[in-house]
């Protein structure tokens, strides 16, 4: 039985100030959840340690997550921040691969998987984020397409953290657009990687990893998207940055 998890994506939004409220407000309004449901916050970098605090007085459940990694321990990297930096303000997860970091940074396959290596190393969750463009899904591959992001992720990964880490399916058509994928688009799409999964790997692993769905999640289509048997939870943008929207989605996965 997978847990499942609903990650916010607050992108490059909040201010410490009013992401120190909603915390707090988040932590009250979604510790019923405890236990069934994993939540991660994964505010920018300058608010980790805040939203951490604020966790950590309220004995919340609540787990914080980086948005983005380097894979460097030390060095002239100006502008980067290492595992062991957002390890140490509490950060059990962080989001590679998102498609913006690919298309406005130009990330690559390969960095991903060094990214990848580098925070299992450090004992930090990766949550490989994949997805085609409208033009690849027009095309009609993409299945294949998407299926080879996550192979080349995986790339060198043992079996037993590959059960481990988390994938996030993001159809960029999807990502702050208001047009979420259908159900059976998503479902379609999360099955697949998962049958990938086993075939890399096996079905036994395949079976606890988990996979979510993103892209314009939001209350009004959420009831449909967490009974699909693939989907183990979604990476939220727009619906994280209100909190009782985002408590909504949590109880559409507790179950
Ligand atoms: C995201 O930013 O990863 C995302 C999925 O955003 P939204 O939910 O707003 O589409």
């Amino acid at each position: 039985m997978r847990k499942p998890i609903v990650a916010g994506n607050w992108t490059m939004k909040k201010p410490t100030v009013e992401a120190v409220d909603f915390s707090q407000q988040i932590s009250y309004d979604l510790e019923k959840f405890t236990s069934k449901v994993e939540v991660i916050l994964c505010p920018p970098y300058t608010d980790l340690k805040s939203v951490f605090n604020v966790l950590i007085f309220d004995k919340s459940f609540i787990k914080v997550g980086a948005q983005d990694v380097y894979p460097k321990d030390f060095g002239a990297y100006t502008g980067c921040i290492n595992g062991d930096m957002i390890k140490e303000i509490g950060c059990e997860y962080c989001i590679i691969g998102h498609s913006e970091r690919r298309e406005y940074f130009k990330e690559t396959d390969e960095f991903i998987n060094e990214k990848a290596k580098y925070l299992i190393e450090k004992k930090i969750i990766p949550i490989i984020c994949c997805g085609e463009s409208l033009e690849v899904r027009q095309e009609g591959n993409y299945i294949d397409f998407v299926c080879s992001q996550v192979e080349a992720a995986l790339s060198g990964i043992d079996a037993d953290e590959v059960a481990k880490l988390v994938i996030a399916y993001e159809p960029i058509w999807a990502i702050g657009t208001g047009l979420s994928a259908s159900p059976q688009e998503a479902q379609e799409v999360c099955k697949a990687i998962r049958d990938k999964i086993a075939l890399l790997y096996s079905t036994d692993i395949a079976q606890q990893t988990r996979i979510l769905y993103g892209g314009s999640m939001n209350v009004g289509n959420v009831e449909n998207l967490a009974p699909q048997p693939d989907i183990d939870g979604g990476l939220i943008g727009g619906a994280a940055l209100k909190s009782a929207d985002f408590a909504k989605l949590a109880e559409a996965f507790y179950v």
